[in-house]
């Protein structure tokens, strides 16, 4: 699943590329949204802004009307200059935005839905939504800010369950990712299956503390991509191979202590979980 990082510089290459310009061609290929399309026609008005929210995406048109996409395992957008060639087939095209210069291209996105403000406001995944670890990232004027205090509170909320189950659970905070959960998890010292109620509120606090600056360092000095899992770096370390701690890393040596880094699929879905036995041993169980 994307995390919400690469989803977040999706909606600002999006919304550089696209806000203030003017829609030329529209298509769809859900029928629910093509009918809406055909009473409320796309094509002419103007795309005032792109902006996600958690993990999903929000392009908002002119005489507001909404279109919101989310990616879930296999989704993503690309945007191309007019007339380039596409990477991906046109089979594959669930949802197409085109201007006068640039066209993007919704391949494979999974859940697309035009939605009016009053059913935006009302819809239940978005409200549902915990706090955005990114709201601090974005533009001043988005008059957006991150509620730890809330974050913490729907943790805490979740006392039963793993931390890196919580911390996946975009109920709680919005915005973390599979790849993110075991490297945030190991830069705050804390054992993915510790169950929540063994937390103190300071560890709590400190783990959303690295959880936004993780996802935020990883929105603000990078190159512009509409890629998932193209170069996350949690380590700092400029060499490609050394930018990740633990995810991915099974049985190789620690990069902190040399212990042999541990991994286990847990879950409906395959979702692996990396950790260090030493450096996030201390609350095992
Ligand atoms: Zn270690």
């Amino acid at each position: 699943m994307p995390e919400g990082d690469t989803i977040y510089r999706a909606a600002r290459t999006l919304h550089r590329v696209l806000a203030g310009k003017t829609v030329t061609r529209f298509e769809s290929a859900f029928p629910a949204v093509t009918r809406i399309a055909d009473d409320h026609p796309i094509v002419g008005r103007t795309i005032e802004a792109v902006e996600s929210r958690g993990k999903h995406i929000l392009m908002v048109f002119s005489e507001l009307l909404v279109l919101h996409t989310h990616m879930r395992m296999n989704g993503s957008w690309h945007i191309y200059p007019a007339g380039a060639r596409w990477q991906r087939p046109a089979r594959d095209v669930r949802v197409l935005v085109a201007t006068a210069d640039a066209v993007a291209v919704g391949f494979n996105v999974p859940i697309v839905e035009l939605l009016t403000p009053r059913q935006l406001a009302r819809h239940a995944q978005l409200r549902a939504l915990g706090p955005d670890l990114l709201s601090n990232a974005g533009p001043a004027e988005s008059g957006r800010t991150f509620d730890r205090a809330e974050a913490v509170r729907r943790l805490r909320a979740r006392d039963r369950d793993a931390i890196g189950d919580a911390l996946l659970n975009q109920r709680v905070v919005a915005g973390v990712g599979n790849v993110l959960k075991s490297e945030i998890l190991f830069v705050a010292g804390i054992n993915p299956f510790a169950p929540v109620a063994r937390m103190s509120d300071e560890e709590l606090e400190r783990l959303v503390d690295v959880a936004r600056e993780l996802i935020e360092s990883n929105v603000l000095d990078r190159s512009q991509t509409l890629h998932p899992s193209s170069g996350r770096r949690t380590t700092r370390r400029m060499d490609p191979n050394e930018n990740l701690w633990v995810y991915s890393r099974g049985g190789k040596p620690c990069r902190r202590c040399g212990a042999i880094v541990q991994s286990r699929n847990s879950g409906a879905e395959p979702r692996w979980t990396y950790w260090c036995p030493i450096c996030q041993g201390h609350n095992d169980r």
